[in-house]
């Protein structure tokens, strides 16, 4: 049992409350990790906005690296001093999802309001999408950790437990994009940067990066795009398919804006699949020509954290990373401490290409 800091949500679209919280020690199966970074996500954002509801008062924060500080009974291959990043991706093992290999939809339920974490006066605290990394130390399942080299800047590592993992994997695991292929990325924020990378990465021959503004679409192409179109055009899908010569093999959509999921098939060769990554707020609905994807076979599949299967493609990310060949420092755009956390999810706010990252000194 510790008492640490952790920024707490009261309640919803209200600021964090940067407070004393009690975090129980690991038990069976478990890791306790002093966090050294934890970058602010967009979903952690649109949970402190009340946007798909859930328990409160609760802790966010879900993109997180640190050291291994204890570890409880049954715990293998990661031990104290060990460096980790942290995820959400909590799997059983057993159920059809993980047993079929595919752990980020583990079917077994966990509830964040009988998690590790409590107020200061020991009343009910939420631990959010079983990570509450907004906070000095987390106490997590190990399925959730993978072991990472010493050298790795923490702050590099912590971009790796979500917007890499899910940028990269939907390019990779989820549309199989194969050397050749021409792929299309809508929005070129923290989630889309990385997919243009993983397009990159897997050969992708073009890579059409669409964003609202031209400042993204430069950045867009220090990352890996060969051509940026403006998403305020009238029909930016003619700009795309002049760009590629045809229709794109996969569009990967990576905002919540509904118009980019209405417009996406206009993007699709035939034969070719939209993958849906971005979250739109509960209750948002798009509208599609089913003829028109039945008559050229074409398809949409939803991406949930990059389809990953965190302890053999994280490794894989971390060594393209320390051979120069996969971009994280470049992602960060400003650093933080706990304190201002508010601050630092106001600048995310502004629709900023990049990470803001809460950097712990301890
Ligand atoms: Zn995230
Ligand atoms: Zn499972």
């Amino acid at each position: 049992m510790s008492t640490i800091k952790a920024a707490v949500c009261h309640e919803f679209g209200a600021p964090l409350t940067v407070e004393d919280v009690v975090l129980r020690g690991p038990e069976m199966g478990e890791i306790e990790v002093t966090l050294k970074a934890v970058a602010v996500c967009h979903s952690d954002i649109s949970f402190a906005e009340g946007a798909w509801g859930g328990s409160l008062p609760a802790v966010y924060g879900h993109e997180a690296a640190g050291l291994v500080t204890n570890v409880g009974a049954g715990v293998k291959g990661v031990a104290e001093g060990d460096s980790v990043v942290v995820t959400l991706i909590r799997a059983c093992g057993t159920c059809p999802s993980c047993s079929g290999g595919k752990p980020v939809i583990c079917q077994t339920p966990y509830d964040g309001d009988k998690g590790p974490l409590a107020t200061a006066d020991g009343r009910k605290l939420h631990q959010a999408m079983a990570c509450g990394a907004f906070a000095e130390k987390v106490v997590v399942d190990q399925s959730q950790v993978v072991k990472i080299p010493k050298d790795i800047p923490m702050e590099a590592a912590s971009l790796i437990a979500c917007g890499v993992i899910t940028g990269i994997g939907a390019v990779v695991n989820a549309a199989e994009i194969r050397a050749g292929q021409d792929v299309v990325v809508i929005g070129a924020g923290g989630v889309g940067l990385n997919a243009i990378q993983g397009a990159r990465i897997a050969g992708a021959r073009r890579i059409v990066a669409v964003d609202m503004s031209e400042e993204k679409l430069a950045i867009a192409k220090e990352f890996g795009a060969t051509d940026g179109v403006l998403a305020t055009d009238k029909k930016p899908y003619v700009q795309a398919l002049r760009a590629m010569g045809r229709g794109a093999d996969a569009v990967i959509v990576t905002v919540g804006a509904i118009p980019a999921y209405d417009l996406a098939p206009r993007y699709l060769a035939p034969g070719g699949k939209i993958i849906m990554v971005g979250m739109p707020h509960s209750g948002a609905k798009s509208t599609y020509e089913p003829v028109v994807l039945a008559a050229v076979g074409q398809g949409m599949q939803g991406s949930k954290m990059g389809d990953v299967v965190i302890k053999r493609d994280i490794p894989w990310m971390v060594d393209l990373y320390k051979q120069g060949r996969l971009k994280l420092d470049e992602l960060i755009s400003g650093r933080w401490t706990l304190d201002q956390i508010n601050d630092a999810i106001a600048d995310t706010k502004t629709g900023s290409a990049k990470r803001n990252v809460i950097l712990f000194d301890t």
